[in-house]
């Protein structure tokens, strides 16, 4: 029998609406491309996004035309987030900090016709521009451009007011199917090129709802987040799209993650709510213990992941009064796929369990399915002990990539992740390691993330990689690279000690480097791939040497 109910689609000119008329008076608090403070409503932020899908309709950008942006999280990217989608064309946001051929590979895939870019980025912009022939329009976000710059280029330039004086506040967009593809944004790239993965309006839709449920995010209009996340990273995380919806106010970073601009953006707009990658959080408290700061606010929860997220970092944080949540996600599900939500019942479970709960990457949220399968693609038993490639399955789950037909990365209809954990019977997901990074010792896998957190518990250490090295008796044996605590000194003997009675004595590393810091990706995230290279060269240098000898 069909039902009775009505069929509207979901996705962003709905959102823009009821931004406009029911969160109106919720607001953004930013800092500007010069580090100035400025507010906007809701209502003027959906007013403003309209301007900008009616102005790039005047210009004769069709339906599904697609619109890049290179930029940090200020209010101008955030209207673009509404106005291009709300309008049927589709929001690119692209990763700045990418290389130059690597932008022109996104650009030139998903087709970029034009492109708003704030004061920042325009260096980037000009090494790119005239790789990009299909590009028409350049959009200056912080002023005009000077005259003889814009001559210089391929394209039309016009100034973001400018743009947004063309157009009408119109909130009445056409119907739009909610299948269609509102954001396209591309993976990191640290395993090759950069994949694209398309939102759709629906998933966009769904994925900001579950982010609103108590047993992810549970954000509400009594919320004010902070996300800490760059606006090109996995769409926000999906974050601006659910405060939004929730009408949660919001504190944008603007350009700069530094930890002394977080602070004063937490001063300044009072978060509830925060989210990021751990390195920024534990910058922000490197920066805190500096200034002997011992309170963040109002700041009661973080949500953190997108990494392995340290235990000695959300007991830092409880002790500052803060909760700091673990989340696992990729770009392939939309970012926030599973949270560490406490469920009631765990008071009352035995130790193992609540230390297994503790120290997982969460639950997945309703909407979204997971299981465990050998690489042969074998089901595992959702057992807790046995370790297989995670693979998900859900509305906010891609089924493939931009301009791609191998559908090698799809087990059954299910994404298969590329990364390695368990599964409990209650659902917690508990990761060991991503398969490209994984450690095989004579046959037997040893948990690259597992050993790091017990390496990263010695006092002296901050932080600490552990990577995958040839040899020739194991295949592989691990090799660890430790960024030693301010003032603090460790041998490669002594954590060896320490790990003797926390870690399986075959997975002690015989090879330890110690440097300064540990290279990061362009959203902070540790970059094993360059870590597994420097190790390989100080081998290759350190048997040089021993042969000139
Ligand atoms: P990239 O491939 O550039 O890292 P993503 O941002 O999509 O792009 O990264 C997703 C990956 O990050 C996941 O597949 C997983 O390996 C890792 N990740 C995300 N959250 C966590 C977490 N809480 N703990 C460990 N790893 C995580």
């Amino acid at each position: 029998m069909k039902s009775t109910m009505q069929d509207s689609p979901l996705g962003v000119p709905l959102l823009m609406r009821h931004v406009a008329r029911v969160n109106g008076r919720s607001r953004v608090g930013a800092f500007d491309a010069q580090r100035q403070p400025i507010t906007r409503t809701f209502a003027e932020l959906a007013a403003r996004a309209g301007r900008l899908g009616s102005a790039l309709e005047q210009r004769g950008f069709g339906s599904g035309a697609v619109i890049g942006t290179l930029a940090g999280a200020l209010p101008e990217h955030l209207e673009a987030y509404l106005g291009v989608p709300a309008s049927a064309r589709v929001l690119h946001t692209i990763n700045p900090r990418m290389h130059a051929d690597q932008i022109v590979h996104v650009a030139t895939l998903a087709d970029d016709e034009a492109m708003i870019v704030d004061a920042g980025n325009l260096g980037k912009f000009h090494e790119i521009a005239s790789r990009l022939p299909r590009l028409r329009l350049l959009v200056t976000v912080g002023g005009p451009l000077p005259g003889d710059l814009a001559a210089s280029l391929p394209c039309e330039t016009i100034d973001y007011e400018a743009l947004l004086a063309q157009g009408e506040p119109r909130l009445d967009w056409p119907i739009i199917d909610e299948h269609e593809t509102a954001i396209l944004c591309f993976t990191g790239g640290t395993t090759g090129l950069p994949k694209g993965v398309g939102y759709s309006h629906r998933s966009v839709w769904l994925q900001a709802m579950s982010l609103c449920t108590a047993n992810s995010l549970g954000l509400g209009s009594a919320s004010r987040l902070l996300p800490a996340v760059p606006l090109y990273h996995v769409n926000g995380w999906g974050l601006p799209f659910a405060a939004l919806m929730a009408g949660a106010d919001l504190a944008l970073p603007g350009a700069s993650l530094q930890a002394p601009d977080l602070l004063a953006l937490i001063d300044a707009e009072a978060p509830t709510l925060a989210a990021g990658v751990p390195t920024i959080w534990s910058d922000l408290l490197a920066h805190l213990r500096a200034m002997q700061r011992t309170h963040l606010g109002a700041l009661t929860t973080i949500a953190c992941g997108g990494a392995q997220v340290p235990q000695s970092l959300i007991d830092a944080y409880a002790a500052l009064g803060v909760r700091m949540l673990q989340a696992w996600g990729m770009t392939e599900t939309s970012s926030m796929s599973a949270i560490s939500q406490t469920p009631g019942w765990i008071a009352s479970a035995d130790r193992a369990t609540q230390a297994r709960c503790a120290a997982a990457q969460g639950r997945v949220v309703c909407g979204l399915e997971a299981r465990v399968a050998d690489l042969g693609g074998t089901l595992l038993p959702c057992d807790g002990a046995s370790v297989g490639e995670i693979q998900i399955r859900g509305p906010w789950v891609t089924h493939g990539y931009l301009g791609q037909d191998d559908h090698a990365h799809l087990h059954d209809g299910w994404l298969r992740t590329g990364d390695l954990g368990t599964i409990d019977a209650d659902g917690f997901i508990s990761l060991t390691d991503r398969v490209k990074d994984a450690i095989k010792s004579g046959g037997e896998w040893i948990p690259s993330l597992a050993l790091e957190e017990a390496i990263r518990s010695h006092p002296a250490v901050l932080d600490v990689a552990v990577v995958a090295l040839p040899d020739p008796r194991w295949q592989e044996r691990p090799g660890a690279v430790v960024v030693l605590a301010p003032g603090a000194g460790a041998t490669p003997d002594e954590l060896a000690q320490w790990l003797v009675t926390r870690v399986a004595k075959w997975w002690l590393p015989e090879r330890w480097a110690f440097v300064d810091a540990l290279p990061r990706t362009a959203v902070g995230k540790m970059d094993k791939k360059r870590v597994r290279q420097m190790m390989l060269e100080r081998i290759d240098a350190a048997a040089t040497a021993a042969e000139q000898c």
